[in-house]
């Protein structure tokens, strides 16, 4: 193969190599505008490279490519969430956190997830079923408190969700409980009447933190479900469920880049302890593989 040295780099040549990758992106399932947002970011880049760093063509496409991944699914508010517990339980009790997705993509095991990771790191919780649409929902979170000794405070099926987290956060303040964990309903994802409600949520309970919880399974729909929810709601940093899955790793670029916030976490089974934090150089090397 013939070498191309830096030099032959002109944004002709830079173009031809970016077009065709929007399409093995959008067949890594990255969405489309994120798709065209890493092509801008990679023609950037690579006008921008030092000249003689690299003598090979290929090699420097990939690293830069590489490199925009790792940009976008490293948004930079980062965010620890045990570090960030612990300071608040100094300052602020209860910690609110409301967790949001559509039914199915393993909110409410995800909720049982973290429940179990705070109790393993000292901090305490109760949870809100403010799910109270679904049938059976309030008892799988009250199953899932029983299992792991946490608290859940419930009303019946088709109260007001917004009051059921309002009384769960009296119950922290009550018992110096540290974090409130809020589930929420999911049934339509394109229901305005289900944005009125957890916007109600949002508005009474003031959560510290909004999670968006999606499943890597879901393709286009967990696309529009992240820029609905982002949209609506405003989301601080979401976790991925279904990462055993043998997915492509374009799920996640796309929930960060549409999200501008990080993915913390990734659900990687059905068990309490299938809970992973979100390492983005795994995601990149699913993509791009690192030399
Ligand atoms: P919700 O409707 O969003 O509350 O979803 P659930 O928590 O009820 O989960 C829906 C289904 O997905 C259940 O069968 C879960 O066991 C399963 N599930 C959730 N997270 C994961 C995951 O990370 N991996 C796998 N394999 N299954 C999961």
């Amino acid at each position: 193969m013939k070498k191309v040295t830096i030099t032959d780099f002109s944004p002709k040549t830079i173009n031809k190599v970016t077009k065709p990758l929007k399409d093995v992106l959008i067949q890594n399932e990255v969405a489309v505008k994120t798709a065209e947002a890493v092509c801008e970011k990679l023609n950037q880049k690579l006008l921008q490279t030092e000249r003689g760093r690299f003598s090979n063509a290929s090699s420097l496409v990939l690293f830069a490519l590489r490199e925009v991944m790792l940009e976008i699914l490293s948004p930079p508010q980062e965010l620890n969430l045990i570090e960030t517990l612990r300071k608040a339980k100094e300052s602020k009790s209860p910690y609110v956190i409301a967790f949001f997705g559509v039914n199915g993509v393993g909110k409410t095991l995800s909720i049982a997830k973290i429940g179990q990771y705070l109790q393993d790191n000292g901090i305490t919780c109760v949870f809100a079923a403010g799910d109270t649409y679904r049938a059976g929902s309030i008892q799988q979170l009250e199953k899932h408190g029983e299992n792991l000794g946490i608290r859940v405070i419930a009303q019946t099926y088709g109260s007001d969700a917004a009051a059921v987290s309002f009384d769960a956060i009296n119950h922290a303040i009550a018992y110096k409980i540290n974090v409130v964990l809020i589930d929420t309903a999911g049934r339509i994802e394109t229901s305005s009447n289900l944005m009125a409600e957890l916007q109600k949520i949002c508005k009474v309970t003031e959560p510290d933190l909004k999670i968006f919880v999606g499943d890597a399974l879901t393709g286009n729909s967990l696309i529009s479900q992240v820029t609905l929810f982002n949209d609506k709601i405003g989301i601080d940093a979401s976790i991925l469920n279904k990462m055993d899955a043998d997915v492509k790793g374009g799920a996640a670029v796309s929930v960060t880049h549409i999200s501008q916030r990080p993915i913390i976490f990734i659900g990687t089974g059905q068990k309490y302890k299938d809970l992973e934090p979100f390492i983005p150089e795994e995601i990149a090397d699913k993509i791009v593989p690192a030399k």
